[in-house]
């Protein structure tokens, strides 16, 4: 259950919105002793969606302070209490001082927000809204408690915060974990794929359901199936002159649609080769977790320091996948191999990762107030809130109004501050926009 606080200086109509939303099913426990004696609490169906609901008005009746003090009290009590605060203005007085100390202790709060502008039945309430927008909350809901508008707009915004994520997490472990070794002609792919089956892993047939023609080789690793993608010529490589052979993006492009988790293979004597960059920008496009292996390391001769250059060239010349991991590693004497698969491991986890919908929201409202979104024509564009819609790889869904003109430059600073404040390093990051509409602004 929801828990929603409605917090707002007196009089902008938060026991009206409480009643509203209680509905008939009121079930009004102000008179408990204790914590929530000074509160009045309803639990209710809102449309489908199971809230409980505290109206803060009820939380006047403490002793006598001054009407400031006893704003910031209850605003606090608000938000030890909820999991999100629905705050209130007047949008037809605008926004007042009063308002401003509310929202002071608000976005100190970290809370998720979502702002209402109630009286908004008459058009004299356009300013209010507009204004309202400033505090930082993104765009105010029209809201008028008293003549039953704007609850549907209302119902869906808070509908993100009570959506835990779903997916369990066993789904992904108890799958088989589907890899491909991908790379130009002579990085060593064939020998890795040696490398990697060695003695104790013999070559079996291929599981139900996937042709018998894509699986080069499936083995346990901790407990947990691997796959192999039977790269074309993989396994037949010594019948084809290697100097001729040229990269095959068909079948490239098949690799990487099999799998969950490709590794890029690159010759350390020539790294990030155009093809290189080519084959993992695929990689990205095609939303795959992706793995760089440096090979042929037993030849080189600067170790460590080389390969955090190879990192941070990699992060610079692939920021589309920044933070995937890059391992150095020799098919030939078998360094890093273990190395290897706990990277691809991590990074299938990564390509996992499922984000809860009201930290994701927090992490939204940092991010607008950091680095508002750009005004398009003299209109801003708005973000509202945003939810993850799928894993695999994280895929984001943005609600909010004009977001077709959001500019890339947009979208990548927030992937960039999804993978800093989620721990989403390499995976891709993809966004969806809807548009919500708001009947008082159109
Ligand atoms: P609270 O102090 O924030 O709990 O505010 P109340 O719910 O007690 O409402 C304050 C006043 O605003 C009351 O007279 C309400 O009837 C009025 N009010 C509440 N909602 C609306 C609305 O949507 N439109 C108008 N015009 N008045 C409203
Ligand atoms: P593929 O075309 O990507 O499958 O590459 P191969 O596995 O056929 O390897 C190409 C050449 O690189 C062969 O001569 C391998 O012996 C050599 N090679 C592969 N891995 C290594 C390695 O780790 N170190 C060194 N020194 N040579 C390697």
């Amino acid at each position: 259950m929801l828990t929603v606080a409605i917090v707002g200086r007196p009089n902008v109509g938060k026991s009206t919105v409480f009643n509203r939303l209680a509905g008939k099913n009121l079930a009004i426990v102000d008179n408990t002793p204790g914590v929530t004696r000074d509160w009045v609490q309803a639990e209710s169906d809102f449309g489908g969606l199971a809230l409980r609901i505290i109206d803060t008005a009820g939380f006047e009746g403490g002793p006598a302070k001054s009407l400031q003090a006893r704003m910031l009290v209850q605003t606090k009590a608000a938000l030890s209490q909820a999991d999100v605060c629905l705050f209130l203005i007047d949008a037809r007085a605008g926004v007042t001082p009063g308002d401003e100390i509310v929202a002071q202790a608000l976005r100190k709060g970290g809370l998720p927000v979502v702002l209402a502008a109630n009286k908004s039945e008459s058009r004299a309430a356009l300013a209010g809204q507009n204004e309202a927008y400033a505090l930082g909350f993104g765009e105010p809901i029209a809201l008028s408690a008293e003549h039953g508008l704007g609850f549907a707009e209302l119902r869906n915004a808070l509908t993100p915060f009570a959506q835990e994520d779903v997916e369990p997490e066993e789904s992904s472990t108890a799958r088989p974990l589907r890899l491909a070794i991908i790379g130009r002609p002579n990085v060593g792919k064939s020998s890795l794929l040696n490398r990697l089956l060695g003695e104790e892993r013999t070559l079996t047939g291929p599981e139900a359901g996937i042709t018998r023609d894509a699986v080069a080789a499936s083995w346990q690793w901790q407990g947990r199936e691997i796959l192999l993608h039977d790269t074309a010529g993989l396994r037949k490589k010594a019948r084809i002159d290697q100097r001729l052979e040229k990269l095959s993006v068909d079948s490239t492009l098949n690799a990487i649609r099999f799998a969950d988790c490709v590794i890029l293979v690159m010759d350390c004597g020539q790294p990030f080769e155009k093809q290189d960059l080519t084959i993992a920008a695929l990689v990205a496009r095609e939303g795959r977790a992706l793995v760089v292996a440096v090979n042929k390391w037993d030849l080189m001769k600067e170790g460590a320091s080389k390969a955090k250059e190879l990192q941070s060239d990699l992060d610079r010349l692939l920021p589309q996948v920044a933070g995937t991991p890059l391992i150095a590693i020799s098919a030939k004497t078998g360094e890093g191999m273990e190395h290897l698969m706990l990277a691809i491991a991590g990074a299938e986890q990564v390509w996992n990762k499922r984000v809860p919908t009201a930290e994701l929201n927090r992490f939204l409202h940092q991010a607008l107030q950091r680095h508002p979104p750009p005004a398009i024509k003299g209109r801003r564009i708005r973000l509202r809130y945003m939810t993850q819609a799928k894993a695999r790889p994280p895929t984001f869904v943005l609600f909010g109004n004009q977001l077709k003109a959001l500019p890339e430059s947009y979208l990548r600073y927030l992937a960039h501050g999804l993978r800093e404040a989620f721990e989403l390093p390499g995976t891709p990051i993809r966004f969806n926009t809807r548009t919500t509409h708001n009947p008082y602004t159109e």
